[in-house]
């Protein structure tokens, strides 16, 4: 999917409105149902493909990120270590991101579909999702971080190994759903009346039941604990990117899915740089005598520093760049790319304090023609000026 754009997922035009997005989505969404392409892959996939389009197209922020960054900028889509995926791994979270759209009627509490046919109707428990926050500096942005947290959360139960029970006991087999994990349901939605099933209330849809509670756990098969989980983050991202990473937030009860982490990412400000993208904006502040007289001056990077000529009779609000010196873009798929520039706009320091022949020497040149702007000067200027708001 990584290379189906948002757009062509769910049909649309990229000019598309909000209504048609919604509408295309819901159609999108229905043919692919899983209620209606019971144990059919590829329509789950589909399905789930649609939504994390629809869960970008639907944001504007994410929507003009995606638009101007792709994947990586909408919604950081994806896990390090384990590739940049999807959004949703999760049939569930689809139904409660968008319970609007499905009429709230496929709310799932805390499972997920992830057991697949060969368990049949049962369900595994899904742990919960935790969230970091990375902060890095321009220096960590440009070359790409490696970070380790040590993260506190639930983990598999050493004693029991996550299954609940205490030694000696298994899980017996749950007397009001004989193991099926679920019930039928007759229900009336935006597909018609469908039957639903729905999760066994006594085993909670799991088909076993723990008779003998492991006691260290009391029976949950987690406790609380914590990792070292390590991060490679791409270089060139940016200040409000999240990036998953599948399998390693909290544990599940009973050894299910394990929930994801994710990582948020914030941006150290930078004394010397303002990022605008992918360039970084220097301000450089010359005397009156070096824009005046031209000079060579040395400017910081994010790798040592740069040479800069300074021609004579240079204006301030000149913009001059040093290619390739910015930062990298960073793709969908984590892989950074190109790299902006360094843009040096030029300011001029006009004196405050002047001593008495410093002030002489400034009223003597005063009326001196040279120091006058002439008419296709002013013009020139103006022209410039005028180009940063166009
Ligand atoms: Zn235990
Ligand atoms: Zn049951």
């Amino acid at each position: 999917m990584a290379d189906t754009s948002y757009y062509d997922i769910l049909g649309v035009d990229k000019n598309a409105s909000a209504e048609e997005i919604k509408k295309a989505y819901k159609k999108v969404a229905i043919k692919y149902h899983p209620d209606r392409n019971p144990g059919d892959k590829e329509a789950e996939e589909k399905f789930k493909e649609a939504a994390e389009a629809y869960d970008v197209l639907r944001d504007p922020d994410k929507r003009a990120r995606y638009d101007q960054f792709g994947k990586a900028g909408a919604q950081g889509a994806g896990g390090f270590g384990g590739g940049f995926g999807g959004g949703f791994t999760d049939l569930n979270d689809i139904f409660s991101a968008f319970g609007d759209i499905f009429g709230g009627h496929f709310g799932g509490g805390g499972f997920g579909f992830g057991g697949g046919s060969s368990r049949g109707g049962q369900q595994r428990y899904r742990g919960g999702d935790l969230r970091v926050k990375v902060r890095l500096n321009l220096k960590e942005i440009s070359e790409g971080a490696t970070k380790k947290f040590k993260i506190k959360k639930q983990v598999t139960c050493p004693e029991c190994g996550g299954g609940g029970s205490e030694k000696g006991h298994n899980p017996e087999t749950c007397p009001d759903c004989q193991g099926r994990g679920y019930t039928i349901r007759q229900a009336q939605s935006i597909f018609g009346v469908m039957q639903q099933q729905v999760a066994c209330p006594r085993c909670g849809g799991e088909g076993k039941i723990v008779t003998h509670r492991c006691p260290h756990c009391h029976g949950e098969g987690t406790v609380s604990g914590e990792e070292v989980v390590e991060v490679q983050i791409p270089a060139g991202v940016q200040e409000g990117m999240i990036f998953t990473v599948q399998g390693k937030g909290n544990a599940a009860k009973h050894n299910g899915i394990p929930g994801d982490i994710q990582v948020f990412i914030e941006e150290e400000p930078n004394n010397d740089f303002i990022r605008d993208e992918n360039d970084l904006i220097y301000n450089l502040l010359l005397t009156v005598s070096q824009a005046t007289l031209g000079d060579t001056v040395e400017i910081p990077t994010l790798d040592g520093h740069a040479r800069v000529t300074i021609k004579p009779g240079t204006q301030p609000g000149t913009r001059m760049r040093l290619r390739g010196k910015g930062l990298p873009q960073v793709s969908s798929s984590g892989y950074s790319y190109g790299r902006g520039d360094i843009v040096i706009n030029i300011s001029v320091y006009i004196p405050e304090n002047l001593s008495n022949s410093e002030k002489k020497a400034f009223t003597e040149m005063k009326e001196s023609p040279n120091l006058k702007p002439s008419t296709s000067i002013k013009d020139k200027i103006f022209k410039s000026f005028r180009s940063y708001f166009q």
